[in-house]
C-alpha cells in the first residue's frame, strides 16, 4: 500500500515506548544484500527483547523480494520494523501480543563517489546508550541526539566513546588500522554487530592483514594509521580527520582503499 495509507495505532506499544525492533537492508542490482545475516540480527534483537517473531526467515525473504519487486526501484532500501503490537499503555506486556509489522520500501541513492574518494570528518563524542547495543531497538534517542549533533557541525559522523574507548559509531561501525593490522570492537553489549563488519573482517582476512577485535582508546583513533567505517548505507568509508585531528596523511590510506575496493567486488554477487 502506499505510505499514506498504511496507520498504526496510537496504542502501539513501538510508539509508546519504543518496544521494538528494526532491520535495514540494500540492494546491489535489485538484489537484497546480506539479508540472511540481517534476518538473523533481526531474530537475535526480537529474542533478546522476548517479542514474538511474526515470520520465519523464508517468509521474511518472500516479503522482502515481492517487495524489492513491486518497488521496482533501480536500488531499494529496505526498512522492517517489529513492534510488540498493540495495548492499553502499560510498561509490562502480555506475552501473548500480537507484534505490529511494518515493512518499507524506499529508493535507495548511494553515496556520491566524491565522499569515498575524499575521505570524511567524524566528531567524537561520549556513548550515553544502554547496556544492550547487540539488540537493534527503536530506542535511539542517543544515536538522534548524536547525528544531530554531527549535522549541526557539519561532520560525516559520531565516533562513540564509552570510559575512554571507542565503541562504534552512530550509525556504523569503526576501525582502526595499527601497523598494519585492522582493529576493532569486538563484538558483544557495547556495539551493534554490523552485518558490514563481518563483511569486511572476512575481506581483511582474505587479504591475509591480520584482524584483532578489541578495543581503541580515543586517543588511539587520533595516532591510528587509518580509520574507516563500515555499514549497510557507508560501506567502507575512510575517516581522514577527527576532532579537527588529521589521521594518517589526511587521504583515504591504502588499507581502507583496498579493503573499500574488495568490498565493491563482493557486492556484485550478493549472498542472498
Ligand atoms: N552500528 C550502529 C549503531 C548502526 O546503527 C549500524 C547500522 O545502521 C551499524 C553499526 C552498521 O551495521 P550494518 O553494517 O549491519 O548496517
Amino acid at each position: 500500500m502506499s505510505l499514506a495509507n498504511a496507520k498504526v495505532s496510537i496504542e502501539d506499544r513501538g510508539f509508546q515506548f519504543g518496544d521494538g525492533v528494526y532491520e535495514v537492508i540494500r540492494t546491489y542490482k535489485g538484489r537484497p544484500f546480506a539479508l540472511e545475516a540481517h534476518l538473523s540480527r533481526l531474530n537475535h534483537s526480537a529474542t533478546m527483547l522476548d517479542l514474538t517473531q511474526p515470520y520465519a526467515s523464508a517468509e521474511w525473504t518472500n516479503h522482502v523480494l515481492e517487495g524489492i519487486t513491486r518497488a521496482a526501484y533501480p536500488e531499494a532500501k529496505i526498512y522492517i520494523q517489529v513492534t510488540r503490537g498493540v495495548a492499553p499503555r502499560d510498561h509490562a506486556y502480555l506475552a501473548e501480543a500480537l507484534p505490529t509489522v511494518v515493512m518499507t520500501v524506499r529508493e535507495f541513492s548511494p553515496l556520491d563517489r566524491s565522499i569515498p574518494a575524499a575521505g570524511v570528518e567524524a566528531m567524537t563524542m561520549e556513548d550515553i546508550r544502554w547496556g544492550r547495543c547487540d539488540i537493534k531497538s527503536l530506542n535511539l534517542l542517543p544515536n538522534v541526539l548524536a547525528r544531530q549533533q554531527v549535522k549541526q557541525a557539519r561532520v560525516f559522523e559520531a565516533i562513540l566513546v564509552k570510559d575512554g574507548f571507542v565503541t562504534e559509531g552512530a550509525i556504523s561501525n569503526v576501525m582502526v588500522v595499527q601497523e598494519g593490522a585492522v582493529v576493532t570492537a569486538p563484538e558483544g553489549s557495547q556495539i551493534l554487530s554490523g552485518v558490514t563488519r563481518a563483511v569486511v573482517l572476512n575481506l581483511a582476512l582474505s587479504e591475509g592483514l591480520p584482524v584483532q577485535e578489541r578495543f581503541v582508546s580515543r586517543s588511539d583513533l587520533y595516532e591510528a594509521d587509518e580509520v574507516f567505517l563500515t555499514g549497510t548505507t557507508v560501506e567502507v568509508l575512510a575517516v581522514v580527520r577527527i576532532d579537527g585531528k588529521i589521521i594518517g596523511d589526511g587521504c583515504p590510506g591504502p588499507i581502507a582503499q583496498r579493503l573499500a575496493a574488495r568490498f565493491t567486488n563482493r557486492v556484485d554477487s550478493p549472498l542472498l
